[in-house]
């Protein structure tokens, strides 16, 4: 049995008045630094007062709020997620972690429960990246991982970060001073939904994240020979979309056929001139592969190196491999998958291990404090839509793993 129980109706009832901030016909519009984003800011804060933590905005924008603890010598325990959405996204990507951590605080005040610990509740920003291109700003910029690129990065119309920064209550000129040291934070613990199917598939409520994916992003441009479409032989042609669209069916089989990697997309492709009547002279295409397993997007990457070296030969094409970006996974240890485990147990729940394929803000505050992620099942796995659906069960389920891990980190750091 867990030690005390989350109110199920209120945490439900704060998602709900949250998920009409910002709502639409076409989905959730708290895109970061909007003004949509920016009811949400408020309404958390709002509730992070009801429940009486005391409030600040760090110079990076990310919200804080606090409770003592008996020992406030001691790091603070860290619990929380995002408001943000992408556009018309969905009512629970982020919003669960953060609406279960003030549930949680809630619960502790009414139980009248002090832990040794202070505890803090953090509402990241621009956690999905969709302004500026720059993901994880708010988790980044706090876990020093905050780049020049972030800070020089210009929206669709041209617009800089500062301002928008200064909308929210951060100061681009003094981010820096948002960094935490390692230490300063015991633990950070994120509640969210799985946004992949395999917990609804299966009808276990409970997932122990067993890591964060990484992922390796590259654009493969291919060189042939532009020609009249009516006139030229097959034999003789140098189609650069038919190398592409081979090499798109290879990458694909990569993860679904020699389970090289755990996925594998070609997301993008271009074909120049683009023209009905000419052999297409030039294409590119995008692609990413990910696993949580470095060495798998190392093979994977290899692999794309073969199939791109076997193209030149097999189409007289000319290949050119550019690497874009990779980012490194985020294992989470197995002392804290363990403690997630007992979390789920002690209240009761079934629970099965899995690895996160989306990002997360955890992922950048690893860097700075141990972290463990909580997931719970996401309707036919949907996410980034405003079909988005997590049963209210399901996330007084979360919130109630969340209380259980919170109380046993108390006890144990
Ligand atoms: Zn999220």
């Amino acid at each position: 049995m867990p030690r005390y129980s989350i109110n199920e109706t209120r945490i439900n009832q704060t998602m709900q008045e949250l998920g009409e901030l910002g709502d639409s016909p076409e989905g959730m519009l708290r895109v970061a630094y909007s003004p949509e984003d920016i009811t949400g800011r408020d309404y958390a804060i709002k509730m992070m007062q009801e429940a009486g933590l005391e409030t600040r905005i760090d110079t990076a924008g990310n919200i804080i709020g606090r409770r003592s603890g008996s020992d406030d010598s001691l790091p603070a325990i860290a619990m929380g997620s995002h408001t943000d959405t992408v556009p018309k996204g969905g009512k629970y990507d982020g919003a669960l972690g953060v609406m279960a951590a003030i549930e949680v605080i809630r619960t502790l005040e009414e139980q009248g429960h002090n832990t040794r610990h202070p505890l803090e509740v953090i509402n990241f920003t621009n956690e999905e990246g969709t302004r500026f291109h720059r993901w994880l700003v708010g988790s980044r910029s706090m876990s020093g991982l905050l780049e020049q690129e972030d800070l020089d990065a210009v929206d669709d119309d041209g617009l800089s970060l500062g301002p928008c920064l200064a909308d929210i209550g951060g100061d681009i000129s003094r981010i820096e001073e948002a960094v935490r040291k390692p230490g300063e934070l015991a633990a950070y613990f994120e509640l969210h939904i799985e946004q992949g199917p395999y917990l609804d598939r299966s009808g276990t409520p409970i997932g122990v994240v067993t890591g964060i994916t990484g992922r390796a992003v590259f654009e493969v441009e291919i060189e042939g020979k532009a020609n009249h479409a009516g006139t030229t032989p097959m034999s003789t042609r140098r189609d650069a979309l038919v190398s592409a669209s081979k090499l798109v069916l290879a990458i694909q089989k990569m993860a679904a056929e020699q389970e090289i990697c755990r996925v594998s997309t070609v997301g993008s492709i271009k074909a120049v001139p683009n023209a009905v009547n000419v052999i297409p002279g030039s294409a590119s295409i995008g692609l990413e592969f990910r696993d949580t397993n470095m060495e798998a997007l190392a093979a994977a990457e290899q692999e794309l190196q073969r199939i791109t070296d076997q193209a030149v030969i097999d189409d007289a094409v000319d290949i050119d491999v550019i690497r874009h970006r990779f980012t490194t996974s985020v294992p989470i240890t197995p002392d804290m998958q363990a403690m997630v485990a007992e979390a789920a147990e002690n209240c009761g729940f079934e629970w099965e291990s899995l690895p996160s394929g989306a990002g997360h803000d955890a992922q950048a505050v690893a860097n700075i404090a141990p972290v463990a992620m909580i997931f719970v099942p996401s309707l036919d796995g949907i996410s980034h839509s405003k079909e988005e659906y997590s049963t209210p069960q399901d996330c007084a389920n979360g919130a109630q793993v969340l209380l259980e891990l919170l109380l046993l980190a108390d006890d144990r750091f």
